[in-house]
């Protein structure tokens, strides 16, 4: 995990999930998020006290496991605070809620995993930041994630943008609302920064590419989907097209995953108007308009 300072006061660390560092004073620091488990917290905590400093608090950018893995044991050790926004605040304080939503009722126990369970800690809903930091609202991967500009006019972006591995490999990359991923893309257009680091991609300068990346296999998608409902189909059998046609792996994470993130993309097209639902036979179906 190596420290790169990339501001004045902002830093970061480069790991499998990015962490961010920003320098409140001295000898005071927040986190960007803290990776994906204990191991990774304490290393972060390792290097935290090789720099003499000391944690104030953790900003969450949203509740995955792989961005608040570190979070208990670092509040254990050193009694920060940890900040997120609303349903991710809960999830947080609840982790068990992750789970339960991917399978939609209390999660059968080969679902209660560290990939998509982390220990629970205890966070406050973000209100006012500490000076030099501001949150932006980057709905859309999960429901109220936020990404964090520091006043080195550097953005910690989550997983607003996804990475180019993850994109041509996984397809139907983690969405919790098609509408909002779009719309937080709009507003990633708007930004003017010197740096942006997204969680699992390099820092870069330019987004543009990352942006157009994601934005094309959306809607790529919506297309694969709408074209599905061109006869009726469950959700099930859209399910086993997806990974039939993608050639992906089903296991039991991925499953729950793909499928939430599919059910995101039926409610999208059916609020577009373009597809519809209908119960026959105690089956439901989606059919194109
Ligand atoms: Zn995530």
């Amino acid at each position: 995990m190596q420290l790169n300072k990339v501001g004045e006061k902002t830093y970061y660390l480069e790991n499998a999930t990015n962490i961010g560092i920003y320098q409140i004073n001295e000898k005071e620091v927040y986190l960007i998020d803290t990776g994906n488990d204990k191991d990774c917290g304490k290393k972060i905590l390792k290097i935290i006290e090789e720099q003499n400093w000391q944690i104030k608090g953790i900003i969450n950018t949203h509740s995955h496991a792989d961005h608040i893995g570190g979070n208990a044991v670092i509040q254990s050790r050193t009694n920060c605070d940890i900040l997120s926004s609303k349903l991710e605040n809960s999830i947080i304080n609840n982790p068990i809620l992750e789970p339960t939503i991917l399978y939609g009722n209390t999660p059968i126990k080969e679902l209660q995993n560290k990939f998509l369970m982390a220990k629970p800690s205890k966070s406050k809903e973000i209100k006012d930041l500490e000076e030099g930091l501001e949150y932006i609202e980057l709905k859309g991967h999960s429901p109220n994630m936020i990404g964090v500009k520091t006043s080195d006019e550097i953005y910690f972006l989550g997983d607003a943008l996804l990475n180019e591995e993850t994109i041509l490999k996984y397809h139907f990359f983690y969405l919790t609302d098609v509408k909002e991923f779009l719309n937080s893309l709009e507003i990633l257009k708007t930004l003017k920064g010197t740096l942006f680091i997204p969680s699992h991609c390099q820092a870069t300068e330019n987004i543009d590419f990352l942006i157009q990346l994601n934005e094309a296999k959306v809607k790529e998608i919506i297309n694969f989907v709408y074209q599905q409902c061109a006869k009726e189909i469950t959700f099930e059998s859209l399910l086993k097209k997806s990974f039939d046609t993608y050639s992906l792996k089903m296991d039991l994470n991925q499953y729950v995953l793909v499928g939430s993130t599919l059910k995101a993309y039926l409610k999208y097209l059916l609020e577009e108007g373009k597809i519809t639902y209908f119960l026959k036979e105690n089956q439901m179906f989606w059919k194109q308009i």
